[in-house]
């Protein structure tokens, strides 16, 4: 089965798309990453800039002489750390303090000391207790360390890990969301606050490039079909040179054949025209015979029309908008004509040529030259087979000419009592140049059956019993309405 030349476009179109799509598809989630990438680290730095902010508060405090009182000094504190929600210290073993201290405060300020830096007690999710090894503690909201719109656009949801449940920092995008998801974890930069920072970001639907592909699906599409048209424009090109180059061959052959076929067929009248020339010649001298001479001379220039006549038919036949002239034609006067230019000839090769008319009265439809030609080369053909077969067997050999009626058609038979056409010759005889003599052309019968076309006839072979051949030139039946 031939694969349609459309699918294999469509097939194309499809791969090519497949891999450009694949390619933007990529490009694309590189440049989100990205974006997600720096817009996580920017995240982390502003809030690792806030707990360091914290260290450096309660190294401040740590460093005063003589502090205020944490309740005067917290107010004060407060507007530039909106997440600062209260701070005290333990001085000389007891809590002073803008809030009641914390649980686990003397283990914390331990532990702070042993580490030599302040380390937090979770009081929430949200809230925790930043103890120095001063004592000094800031009670934090990290909530408060940065407000929505700090955060860059390229985030959707943000959670920081201060107590056992993760805090939730930054909400832009439902829980439930589908597609690609992104995800990044980053402690935050200060030694006391290590909080895990987790960042993640589903590339929904909505987010993939839709338009880019749909404008490389569009000039995909263009591009495959401009390729298909380009190769069905060459293999057209291809197709039209080709074929000019077999009408070329063509006309070559045909003119080859019809210039064989032109010798072939002036052969004849020309043969005829030199044998009554020269008995004219031979004649001349004697008185007597002139009428002789002059029906030599007349039957001369009879040739030479029909040679003349056979060059215009020719010339008619290679313009092929001429119509064959049609008349009622008399076979009489068709079979005399033929007699009178061969019976002689013939009666010195031993063959007689006879005339019977099976329909008298009536008349064929046809062009007169064309079916001279066609009646003298079926005659030429029997007198081949006959000089064939003289060579091995004796007797008389025979031509007979023959008119007939079948319904509306009128039959103009030559029959021989030669060999009878080879049974291999019998589905081949009309092929241009098919022989089966040595010094034939193999164009009689093609000529004839081409000039018998061009008048509605048909030419039918058939061998007879015992022996011999039969050939019919089936006309159209002068008188009959078509
Ligand atoms: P050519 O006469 O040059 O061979 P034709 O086309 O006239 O070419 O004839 C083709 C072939 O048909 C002949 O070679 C011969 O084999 C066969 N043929 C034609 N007429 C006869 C006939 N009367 N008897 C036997 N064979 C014939």
């Amino acid at each position: 089965m031939k694969f349609p030349a459309r699918y294999g476009a469509l097939l194309c179109w499809l791969l090519l798309f497949g891999l450009g799509a694949a390619w933007i598809g990529r490009q694309d989630y590189l440049r989100q990453y990205d974006a997600f990438f720096q817009g996580t680290s920017i995240a982390q730095r502003m809030l690792s800039q806030k707990t360091v902010q914290h260290e450096a508060v309660l190294a401040t405090l740590a460093a005063l002489s003589h502090p205020p009182a944490p309740e005067r000094l917290y107010p004060s504190l407060r507007p530039s750390l909106p997440q600062l929600l209260g701070l005290g210290q333990l001085r000389d073993g007891a809590w002073a303090g803008s809030l009641p201290p914390p649980a686990g405060l003397d283990a914390a300020v331990a532990q702070a000391r042993a580490q030599g830096r302040p380390v937090t007690l979770p009081v929430d999710a949200a809230r925790y207790w930043l103890v120095a090894p001063s004592s000094w503690s800031l009670l934090l909201d990290a909530r408060q360390l940065l407000q929505d719109g700090d955060f860059p656009d390229a985030l959707a949801n943000l959670s920081l890990s201060i107590g056992p449940e993760p805090l939730r920092l930054l909400a832009r995008q439902d829980a439930g969301a589908h597609g690609w998801t992104l995800s990044l974890q980053k402690p935050l930069g200060a030694a006391s606050q290590p909080f895990a920072l987790r960042s993640e970001r589903v590339l929904t639907p909505a987010s993939w490039p839709w338009a880019q592909w749909l404008a490389w699906a569009a000039a995909s599409a263009l591009l495959v079909a401009g390729a298909a048209a380009w190769r069905r424009g060459r293999a057209e090109a291809l197709r039209q040179r080709e074929q000019a180059r077999v009408a070329a061959m063509e006309r070559l052959g045909t003119l080859g054949e019809m210039a064989a076929g032109i010798a072939h067929e002036l052969n004849q009248p020309l043969t005829a025209i030199l044998a009554q020339t020269r008995a004219a010649e031979r004649m001349l001298d004697d008185e007597d015979e002139r009428p002789a001479v002059r029906e030599a001379l007349r039957a001369s220039a009879g040739q030479a029309r029909r040679a003349a006549d056979i060059i215009a038919r020719m010339r008619a036949l290679v313009r092929p908008s001429a119509p064959a002239a049609r008349e009622a034609l008399d076979p009489e006067a068709l079979a005399n004509s033929l007699r009178f230019l061969r019976e002689q000839e013939l009666a010195r090769q031993g063959v007689r040529l006879a005339w019977r008319n099976d329909a008298p009265g009536e008349r064929p439809l046809g062009d007169r030259v064309a079916l001279e030609q066609i009646l003298h080369n079926l005659v030429q053909n029997a007198v081949d087979a006959l000089a064939g077969m003289r060579a091995g067997a004796a007797g008389q050999g025979l031509i007979e000419l023959s008119g007939a009626v079948d319904g509306d058609h009128y039959l103009l038979s030559v029959r021989d009592n030669g060999p009878g056409i080879a049974p291999e010759a019998l589905p081949r005889l009309y092929q241009p140049f098919y022989t089966t003599r040595a010094q034939g052309m193999g164009l009689g019968l093609a000529l004839c059956e081409t000039l018998a076309g061009a008048m509605d006839a048909r030419i039918e072979a058939r061998n007879l019993t015992p022996a011999g051949a039969c050939f019919t030139v089936r006309l159209p039946r002068a008188g009959v309405r078509p």
